[in-house]
């Protein structure tokens, strides 16, 4: 753990330090040693919060971009089940952030438990598997409602450049048609290429991408609340589904914006749906 109960205040671990775990009321000891993250401890005992993964550097540098009292908060489910989040804002959104796999059954059992949550992944083990492709069109807009994307797949280097069909061709031919139905019959018509619309889609550009994950951890992909994965860089990437013909997406998101919206949002959904200015730098 961060931080502990020391005289009644949350703090984080100093030389010889003893508190209170929030969470059980046990004995913590600090551990500050020169070559280990300053942390806390239960004393004699295991954690007392079996959901919790031993912090890596990764973990108490995000958590570190939240004020204390964001940090490690009790929450108690109606069951008057106790869990540690990692992070909880004053708007009530539990951010977990996750640096181990975990299985189906833990990811839903969180997401029941906290149900309103932002999954917060460390990509730097799968990075080398996950393409991130061209640009889409903000999906609420006018363009976006035409076009129906070729999935791009590593290797197919046409469709990871950006190739589409558009549904206003398919519908002269049959006015039934919809996304869903052009997707599933493989498209209609002429193949176009990106380059045709490149300045109406950059002016509609609010950070999504087509992507491909190859060997995916697939309970990512299932989550019922929002997934964002920290490859290392300024950004975010929001997995997302992009329109009605199922197309897999990704939406680009500043660390900053994301820990802005975490905070003043008040629904783990609401967050990088907004766009207003913070300040420079912002997509
Ligand atoms: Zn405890």
């Amino acid at each position: 753990m961060q931080l502990t109960l020391v005289n009644g205040e949350k703090m984080e671990a100093f030389p010889g330090g003893r508190g209170i775990c929030p969470l059980c009321g046990a004995e913590t000891i600090a551990k500050c040693g020169p070559r280990i993250m300053h942390h806390w401890a239960h004393h004699r005992i295991r954690d007392c919060d079996p959901w919790w993964e031993n912090e890596t550097s990764w973990h108490r540098e995000w958590k570190n971009k939240f004020p204390l009292e964001c940090r490690e908060v009790s929450h108690t489910a109606e069951d008057g089940e106790v869990h540690r989040a990692d992070v909880k804002t004053p708007t009530g959104i539990a951010i977990e952030i996750q640096h181990s796999t975990m299985t189906d059954t833990e990811r839903t059992s969180r997401e029941e438990f906290y149900q309103n949550l932002v999954w917060l992944i460390d990509g730097a083990s799968f990075r080398n598997n996950f393409d991130i492709y061209h640009m889409l069109p903000d999906p609420k807009s006018e363009l976006a409602q035409d076009l129906l994307w070729i999935v791009a797949k590593r290797h197919m280097n046409g469709a990871d450049n950006g190739l589409f069909f558009r549904l206003s061709e398919a519908l002269e031919e049959d006015p039934s048609v919809t996304k869903a139905t052009l997707r599933g019959s493989g498209g209609w018509g002429l193949i176009h290429g990106i380059h045709e619309i490149e300045y109406e889609v950059n002016q509609s550009y609010t950070g999504y991408h087509q992507y491909d994950w190859v060997r995916p951890r697939k309970t990512w992909l299932d989550a019922k609340c929002p997934v964002y994965i920290d490859f290392g860089d300024e950004y975010l990437v929001k997995l997302d589904i992009y329109d009605e013909s199922g197309l897999k997406c990704v939406q680009r998101v500043s660390k900053h914006k994301f820990v802005h919206d975490v905070m003043v949002e008040d629904h783990a959904k609401k967050i990088a749906k907004r766009f207003y200015p913070i300040n420079q730098g912002e997509p």
